[in-house]
């Protein structure tokens, strides 16, 4: 397939909205690159700008290193699937299949060649003349692909294409999509809001944030270090706790040289990573809930306040006594309400009730830390600025490498 270059994009509505600011986005030859971000950050104004259907007003869209700019969508030539039960009810699989060669008015020989093609790649011979309303959600899902697919485009464009399935189908559609995907090896730019979907799929993300890229890289770099509490908190389920806290140098009574300090709990650190640097600063402390185990003398007390069974264990949500943080749109960090809250996972059948005190240990490898002012990441208690390695979803792919991160 293609490469996709965005250069400097940017998108000013008429009514001056700035949907998009100064933009900039590769996409390898064949990789899959999610686009997550809350609703209104600008995501799908990205892809219809890519698409030829929004007309950027600054910037470069370059495939194949060619500017596309004034291009009309059809001399793009891209494939677009928006939604996933876009498909033709009184048409069989294979007039569905073969609809945008005829319409483009390709010899039926030739139209019935590439249908079995595509069939063949997506497990579809055996429906071909079957209707779509006959089929499952995952093989509807699979037509929905190969009517897109079926020319050949030089890019694929998905936004939110699963948006109209049950949760149990959209299980099923990420990994139908996903195995599609690597099969065909085409470059695709995928539009998500649900960052399960953006983690699970893609080669790489680009987290958006007010029209602008807060972050680019692979769904696990991205995860293990946000580069910003924004990021830290959208990436991941449950969502990062973030409290203010502080290094110091722990007295005789610590037990160790380090202390991280949250509200009026001292927790002992092993020495390592550059504690030193923080020691003193004001900082926002990133919990992700695995990162706080109950135990009976765990240096931090807090009160349940509310926990969800979720069959596999449940997510507590307890109060500590420091003062919560908001992150608000300057991606600066403010103090909110009186005490914040954390999020924590504990044993399905624990008995837990509302209000109980509780103990708890931070584990300080997946404990993050931020500037508590500008909620710029600058590293984790462990490993220090200078991160992890973690495998690929695709041993093989030819993107290994995260976004740049803040220094
Ligand atoms: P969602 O997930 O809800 O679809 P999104 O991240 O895709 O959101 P966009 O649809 O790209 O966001 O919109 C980005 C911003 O531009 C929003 O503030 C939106 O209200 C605004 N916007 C989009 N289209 C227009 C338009 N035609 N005129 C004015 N503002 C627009």
């Amino acid at each position: 397939m293609s490469t996709l270059d965005l250069h400097r994009l940017r998108k000013v509505f008429p009514d001056g909205t700035v949907a998009v600011d100064n933009v900039d986005i590769s996409i390898a030859d064949g990789e899959f690159l999610a686009i997550v971000g809350p609703s209104g950050c600008g995501k799908t104004t990205v892809l219809r700008m890519v698409a030829g259907l929004e007309t950027p007003t600054d910037g470069e869209i370059r495939i194949d290193g060619e500017l596309v700019n004034n291009q009309t969508s059809q001399q793009r030539d891209i494939a677009m699937a928006f939604q996933q039960h876009a498909l033709y009810p009184h048409m069989t699989v294979e007039e569905n299949l073969g609809f945008p060669l005829r319409m483009a008015g390709v010899h039926h020989a030739e139209v019935r060649a590439r249908v079995e093609d595509v069939a063949r790649v997506l497990g579809l011979r055996d429906v071909l003349e079957t209707t779509p309303r006959r089929l499952s959600g995952g093989q509807q899902q699979r037509v929905s692909m190969g009517r897109a697919i079926i020319r050949n485009p030089r890019l694929f464009l998905m936004d939110e294409p699963m948006s109209n399935l049950d949760a149990k189908l959209r299980a099923e559609a990420r990994v139908e999509i996903t195995k599609i995907q690597e099969r065909l090896q085409a470059t695709t730019l995928y539009v998500t809001h649900d960052q399960v979907e953006a983690m699970s799929m893609a080669d790489r993300v680009v987290v958006m944030r007010d029209g602008k890229v807060a972050q680019v890289g692979r769904p696990i770099d991205v995860y293990r270090r946000p580069a910003d509490v924004f990021v830290a908190q959208f990436m991941g389920s449950p969502s990062m706790s973030i409290v203010p806290g502080q290094i110091r140098l722990g007295g005789a009574g610590d037990g160790a040289r380090y202390v991280l300090v949250i509200g009026p709990f001292r927790v002992p650190l092993p020495e390592a990573g550059p504690l030193n640097a923080w020691v003193g600063r004001e900082l926002a402390i990133g919990l992700r809930a695995q990162a706080l185990r109950r135990r009976p003398d765990g240096p931090i007390l807090a009160s349940v306040e509310f926990t969800e069974q979720l069959g596999s264990g449940q997510l507590v949500h307890a109060t500590i006594d420091c003062p919560g943080l908001d992150v608000v749109a300057d991606e600066t960090v403010n103090p909110s309400s009186a005490r914040s809250t954390i999020l924590l996972n504990v044993d399905a059948q624990e008995l837990v009730s509302l209000w109980e005190p509780i103990r708890l240990d931070v584990e300080v490898r997946e404990t993050h830390v931020f500037d508590l002012v500008t909620g710029l990441r600058l590293g984790d208690l462990f490993d220090g600025p200078g991160g992890v390695s973690c495998p690929s979803r695709r041993a093989t792919s030819a993107v290994e490498s995260a976004g740049p991160l803040p220094p």
